[in-house]
């Protein structure tokens, strides 16, 4: 069984997604769905894809049965799927290289893109090193100061990295001057985006270059076990690691799919980052999702300790699937992740992303009330390694505004 939709002509799922752009975009999104759809099913695209995946990425990521961890949480059997071993540690990188590719075949000999933490933005200075285009990535001036290590990196790796100044000086901020360069340059420069979300087709692409995820699981699953797992368990920024993983899977009534939102330091709070869980649909970014806003509709702030988590909308795929009963989503605290991440690290010997680390904690809520038959799969999204330096200050952080919000409401 497979899934029962498909993406509409003009980019919606259901009443999700979309093209919500000023006009000059429209035509230069019209080329990339019309390069992307010509190119996905070409033999020669998949066939260097592939290639590049293998010997480049270290494809495919393995599938470890988590031993210590299922035995020890005393329930159903725990699979981690390691896109954390991936070249540059994370999923992000199956998607930079599929729209590199895309934009090699498009003409196109400059790259853009914009990053929040630093993560993508890395991702994208690798593949455009190896593929020898000029890369240009736009970060808010205060993320540049927060993550300047990632600075570096990009730098390192051939990029340069524009600080804009403007607005909040954040993420929002480096997304409107991406797309203001792409008006200006459309015809020699290509946005790579980072994730399941922004205008058609970028969903509809970032989902085709993760399903890679997925469809390695299905072959690793019928050898491991000879069947599909119970339960699918990733976490949810703007989706792209999600879906990826799901993608073969949704439609599937054997299979129950949970995204995790980052609950920051608790819904009830506000501040969180779990517009699925808690907001209604609005348009950010050029489409339409579930979306944390203010009361005139503008994207509202957000918050989550995990900075690859930390964006107040989600895919329109992911708001779709939620509305259609095909996918399920919760929501786990800062804390909880925090657990988790300390928990996998000492058990198995692997650090996971903090983000990661949110799909992990509901697996371990999820594992010990089941059937020993069981099977759980959590999709590790990243390692760790990017966060050993900031998670002590971080994890300080979210315990004193927790008991700053706590005091002010006299708990
Ligand atoms: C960026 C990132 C995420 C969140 O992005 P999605 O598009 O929701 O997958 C999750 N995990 C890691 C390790 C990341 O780097």
């Amino acid at each position: 069984m497979s899934k029962q939709y498909e993406v509409s002509k003009d980019g919606f799922y259901g009443e999700y997604g979309g093209v919500f752009v000023p006009p000059p975009l429209i035509p230069v999104l019209e080329r990339v769905a019309e390069a992307f759809n010509q190119y996905k099913d070409n033999p020669d695209f998949i066939e260097e894809y592939n290639y590049y995946m293998k010997d480049y990425v270290g494809k495919p990521s393995p599938l470890f049965f988590a031993k210590n961890m299922t035995e020890d949480l005393g329930g159903a059997k725990i699979y981690l799927k390691r896109e954390d071993l991936n070249h540059t540690g994370a999923h992000k990188i199956n998607n930079t290289i599929g729209q590199i590719l895309l934009a090699k075949r498009m003409g196109v000999k400059r790259i853009i893109a914009e990053t929040g933490a630093g993560q993508h933005g890395v991702a994208t200075a690798t593949v455009a090193a190896q593929f020898g285009m000029e890369c240009v990535i736009y970060m808010g001036e205060l993320d540049t100061i927060k993550q300047n290590l990632n600075v570096f990196r990009m730098e390192l790796l051939g990029a340069k990295v524009v600080c804009v100044k403007d607005g909040d000086r954040d993420l929002k901020a480096a997304v409107d001057a991406a797309l203001m360069d792409l008006v200006a340059n459309h015809d020699t420069t290509f946005y790579l985006l980072g994730s399941a979300v922004g205008p058609y087709p970028y969903p509809t692409m970032v989902h085709h270059f993760q399903s890679i995820i997925s469809k390695e699981l299905k072959v690793q699953m019928a050898e491991k076990e000879g069947r599909d797992p119970d339960y699918m368990i990733a976490c949810v920024g703007g989706g792209s690691n999600a879906i990826g993983f799901f993608s073969e899977y949704i439609g599937n009534d054997d299979v129950q799919l949970i995204g995790v939102e980052p609950a920051g330091l608790g819904i009830e709070t506000g501040e969180h980052a779990a517009p699925i869980t808690d907001a209604d649909p609005g348009v950010i970014h050029g489409f339409k999702c579930y979306l944390m806003q203010t009361a005139d509709g503008q994207p509202d702030h957000c918050y989550s300790i995990a900075s690859g988590l930390d964006y107040p909308g989600v895919g329109p795929e992911h708001s779709f699937l939620n509305d259609e009963g095909l996918a399920d989503y919760v929501a786990v605290t800062d804390f909880d992740a925090l657990d988790a991440f300390r928990y996998l690290s000492k058990a198995e010997g692997i650090i996971p992303a903090i983000e990661s680390a949110h799909a992990l904690a509901y697996a371990m809520k999820l594992a010990p009330g089941q059937d020993k038959e069981k099977i759980i799969v959590v999709n590790l999204s990243g390692r760790g390694d990017k966060d050993v330096g900031t998670i002590l200050d971080s994890e300080k952080l979210a315990y004193e505004l927790k008991a700053k919000y706590d005091e002010e409401h006299g708990e």
